[in-house]
């Protein structure tokens, strides 16, 4: 905040949040180069500026659109209860709820939908930072336990597009106990033999980072983005040691063996359609599969291959 805002009268401050809320500024400046693009030419290529390759936030329907194409079906989640600490902070939860509800037009911090990437069966689930900083509350846990039984329904990969601040401290324990649940989601997809692909953006903190953003078979990330539990100053203070620059940056993730791959977004999709082309059959040969055989044999052939056991 800064002392402009507190001489600045309400009317006008209003005037500039809805202005901060419409995505299609005409000029936005890069932070990292300082160079304007034009709103237009900044969405052509993904959010990401012409000039350095900085990534701008994408908003989750825009990231859907970019990973599943334009023809992807949105997968309704389960409704939870809303506020069940009835919690107040500065604000009441409920209040606060409603206001990004009005903001967003979404339910709450998670968007999921179901189509194909390349020649593959998958589910998106993307974390919308823009709802409360993407923060993990019941719905988030729900929404992918709902995710993962629709991708182990449609044998398709899941896919999960973390940005988030961490738990959302408004539902207190109840945020917590989504850590576990969420375990629970990519456990789903482990034993149904299916691939989880974990692509993390700028910011994945907290709770998140320490479950299922971490539990991927395979973490790609976006270039510059911070990935860790706690923030570097508390680290810092903490241990009372001086932390590296690139500290808890993507490359420097892939560095030690944490992300995979850092991949630009404008190959994101790209990149996931050969992974998966690798980790995953082609429908046609699963569906055959599965007409000669009846159900999945993993099982079957996993017992084949085990040697004889000695008398
Ligand atoms: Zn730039």
């Amino acid at each position: 905040m800064s002392w402009l805002d507190d001489i600045t009268p309400p009317g006008i401050k209003k005037m500039f949040r809805q202005q901060d809320d419409k995505s299609d500024a005409l000029w936005t400046k890069c932070p990292s180069c300082e160079q304007m693009t034009y709103g237009k030419d900044l969405e052509a290529e993904e959010m990401v500026c012409p000039s350095c390759g900085f990534h701008h936030p994408l908003p989750a329907g825009a990231r859907l659109n970019s990973l599943l194409g334009e023809k992807w079906e949105r997968i309704e989640l389960p409704h939870t209860a809303d506020d069940p600490l009835k919690f107040r902070d500065t604000k009441p939860y409920v209040a606060r709820l409603k206001d990004y509800r009005k903001r967003t037009g979404e339910r709450d911090a998670l968007l999921v939908g179901r189509g194909r990437i390349g020649e593959r069966a998958a589910v998106v689930a993307v974390q919308n930072f823009r709802f409360m900083g993407g923060s993990m509350g019941t719905a988030i846990g729900e929404g992918l336990l709902a995710a993962a039984d629709a991708a182990v329904e449609a044998r398709a990969a899941l896919i999960v597009v973390t940005a988030s601040g961490g738990a959302r401290m408004q539902e207190g324990i109840l945020s917590l106990m989504q850590m576990p649940r969420s375990t629970i989601a990519v456990q789903k997809l482990r034993e149904a033999g299916l691939p989880y692909i974990v692509v993390l953006t700028n910011p994945t903190t907290g709770g998140v980072t320490a479950s299922y953003a971490m539990l991927g078979d395979i973490h790609l990330a976006e270039p510059g983005a911070l990935i860790g539990f706690a923030g570097p100053r508390v680290i810092e203070q903490t241990i009372r040691e001086k932390l590296p620059e690139d500290f808890q940056k993507s490359e420097y993730l892939r560095e030690k063996g944490m992300v995979d791959r850092v991949t630009d977004r404008r190959q994101m999709t790209a990149e996931l359609g050969a992974i998966l082309s690798v980790l995953m059959a082609p429908e046609a040969v699963i569906e055959a599969a599965n007409d000669d055989e009846g159900e999945a044999s993993v099982e079957d052939e996993a017992v084949a291959e085990l040697p004889e056991a000695a008398e």
